[in-house]
């Protein structure tokens, strides 16, 4: 069973890719061990899909290289992928920051992806799995279902996050053993878990939810932070965990659009009590529970002057440390993976392997929230897909 074009993983990177390469007259087979071809892509943006993001710059994407991303992105852009979805009539729309959405269902992407690789006449075979790869003049895959030898290899199997959904580590696998270099890979877009001696006062606070400006060193997400029963999660946490390192606080701004002091001294005749003064501008369990642990309560009209500094201090610059993720369990993506000094940012093959193509989550290009995870298959797809 040979093909021009062997494609590992049915995940938003391998189906694009397959769809491009099979539009130029090559002989395509992608391959999957899911039942059912992107798994990911369906539960994705709580079912509808955040499938773009209209603002995707380079500055928006993680990598040892940051410029690597540059080529492929520039070549398939945001604006063409929302072409293609309009042109299969999917209704969308904008939630928030350029995040696109689909109206009804992810499930119109996949079958879109499918329907491009209907017509480029590539093969799909799901249930069947990528054992082991061998090269000599062509490449040899040895699956579940057999032997299949192809000219160009692309591999698309994803990162490692959400094992049930299908992760594997084959992508890594296989670089290592054509001895390509891996970026330290790690879970990212992930809720983050409280060290056991954070005050317990603060997991009885699970749904409650805030705006907030987190940062870590010079980066800064100011979205919604929410409780967790283990910690925390929301939007500015997913992202901010994926610059998070070991050892290092995050900085919580809770006020960021106010200026804490000025709001207490302008009411530091008032008679109320700190936590329920905090608990009008704040949601009232998380200021009741600031107040408890972290700065007491007392009657504002109480405080000195330096005490009223160092309280807004805290809530302009709480510093909280973690030790632990959710993991990939909880993981939105993988940071980290084939390294990009091992690979053409024009075409995403490896220099040292000819004809071996990484692709999407498995190279260490990691989005932001947002979109930009799938943006980044979609280009890296198409870069990949125009030259197998
Ligand atoms: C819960 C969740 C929500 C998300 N929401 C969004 C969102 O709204 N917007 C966004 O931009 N990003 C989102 N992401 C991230 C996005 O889904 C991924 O970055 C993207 O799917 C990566 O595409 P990929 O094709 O590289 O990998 P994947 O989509 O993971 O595809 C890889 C495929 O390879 C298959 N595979 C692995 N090993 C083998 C093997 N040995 N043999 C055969 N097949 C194999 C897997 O089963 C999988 O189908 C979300 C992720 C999660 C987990």
């Amino acid at each position: 069973m040979r093909f021009d074009v062997v494609i590992i993983g049915a995940g938003a990177a391998g189906l694009f890719c397959a769809a491009q390469a099979g539009k130029r007259g090559r002989k395509v087979l992608v391959l999957e061990h899911n039942a059912q071809v992107g798994r990911k892509i369906i539960i994705s943006g709580g079912g509808r899909c955040n499938f773009t993001n209209v603002n995707a710059r380079p500055e928006n994407f993680i990598s040892q290289n940051p410029h690597f991303c540059k080529s492929a992105l520039a070549r398939y852009t945001p604006q063409n992928f929302v072409e293609l979805v309009k042109k299969y009539r999917i209704e969308f729309y904008e939630k928030k920051l350029g995040q696109l959405f689909c109206r009804d269902s992810s499930g119109q992407i996949v079958e879109m992806l499918i329907d491009e690789c209907r017509r480029a006449k590539v093969e799909i075979r799901t249930n069947c799995s990528a054992k082991n790869i061998f090269k000599n003049d062509l490449f040899e895959i040895e699956t579940d279902q057999g032997k299949f030898t192809c000219e160009s290899l692309v591999i698309a199997s994803g990162g490692l996050s959400i094992p049930q959904l299908g992760a594997t580590d084959f992508g890594y696998r296989i670089a290592r053993q054509f001895d390509l270099k891996i970026v330290e890979t790690k879970p990212a877009l992930v809720p983050l878990v409280f060290q056991n001696s954070f005050p317990a006062k603060f997991k009885s606070l699970a749904g409650v939810s805030l705006d907030a400006a987190v940062s870590v060193g010079k980066t800064t997400f100011c979205e919604n932070i929410l409780f967790t029963h283990r910690g925390l999660s929301g939007p500015a946490i997913l992202q901010i965990s994926s610059y998070l390192k070991r050892g290092e606080k995050i900085s919580f701004n809770l006020l960021p659009t106010k200026n804490a002091f000025e709001i207490l001294q302008n009411s530091k005749e008032s008679r109320k009590e700190l936590g329920n003064f905090l608990g009008e501008i704040l949601p009232q369990r998380f200021a009741s529970a600031f107040c408890e642990t972290i700065t007491g309560s007392k009657p504002l009209k109480n405080y000195s002057e330096k005490e009223l500094k160092a309280i807004a201090e805290k809530l302009h610059a709480w510093q909280i440390g973690f030790d632990e993720t959710e993991g990939n369990r909880k993981a939105e993506v993988t940071l980290g993976g084939v390294s990009t000094d091992e690979l053409s940012s024009k075409t995403m093959e490896a220099k040292l392997v000819k004809n071996l193509y990484f692709i999407g989550e498995v190279v260490d290009v990691t989005g932001w929230l947002g979109g930009y995870n799938f943006q980044w298959a979609w280009s890296s797809g198409f870069a990949a897909g125009e030259f197998v």
